[in-house]
């Protein structure tokens, strides 16, 4: 089937003139690393692992020429639970942190993270004043590129629509830094209203999704020489 459905471009190579942001999402212990929790890998995950390995490595890219970097946390209230996923990264737990690979952007100042509470970053993204904390850093920064992973596709590629995010124009998806949670039947069948997720074919699928919203999809990255 992947034959058939060929998605990805080859390699990009990131112009110093193009502002660009890098948006990272649920890079976090109770998604990435092994038996944190109901959402984290039961044993080594080389998907998992090389999209943590390849998010640090653009993440540190990135910040050395000071450009931004985006990083959406997960974090839920105990008795707020989000259907349907099992119960993850609860409130105050070493879940909801960023994976230890990346937690030097917790101190990184070009770095902004967003706990959200919910699957759509752009709702989890609206700040108790109504302002949104991501169109902010889109604006604020001015940014004309992001790489970005899912969870806040749909909502990017609409808000180009709006031309809510002026002056972003390009939204693309690196497939190495692209990774998805594993739940497979025999779980899932235990955790009640847990909904089965294997992990290959999600996978392909989220990047199908990517690219019928819109954005580009490669399997390189790489950034022009300063
Ligand atoms: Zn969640």
């Amino acid at each position: 089937m992947k034959r058939e459905l060929p998605l990805e471009e080859d390699s990009l190579v990131l112009s110093q003139d193009v502002k660009t942001g890098l948006i990272l999402v649920v890079v976090v212990n109770g998604f990435c690393t092994v038996g944190a929790g109901n959402l984290a890998p039961m044993k080594p995950d080389k998907q998992i692992s090389d999209m943590v390995e390849e998010s640090a490595r653009l993440a540190r890219l990135l910040c050395e020429r000071k450009w931004p970097v985006f990083a959406f946390l997960d974090s839920h209230l105990p008795d707020i639970p989000e259907p349907s996923f099992p119960p993850h990264c609860i409130a105050g737990t070493d879940e909801t942190r960023l994976v230890p690979a990346l937690q030097w952007l917790e101190n990184e100042p070009n770095a902004t993270l967003r706990c959200k509470n919910c699957i759509v970053g752009f709702i989890g993204s609206i700040q108790e004043d109504d302002s949104n904390l991501f169109v902010d850093w889109v604006k604020n920064n001015q940014i004309k590129t992001v790489y970005t992973q899912i969870c806040v596709l749909d909502f990017v590629s609409s808000a180009l629509n709006r031309r809510i995010l002026t002056p972003l124009e390009d939204v693309i998806a690196y497939s190495s830094a692209f990774a998805t949670f594993d739940l497979p039947v025999h779980v899932a069948r235990n955790i009640s209203g847990a909904l089965v997720h294997p992990q290959d074919l999600m996978h392909h699928i989220g990047l199908y999704m990517a690219k019928g919203r819109g954005a580009r999809i490669v399997s390189e990255v790489s950034v022009a020489a300063l």
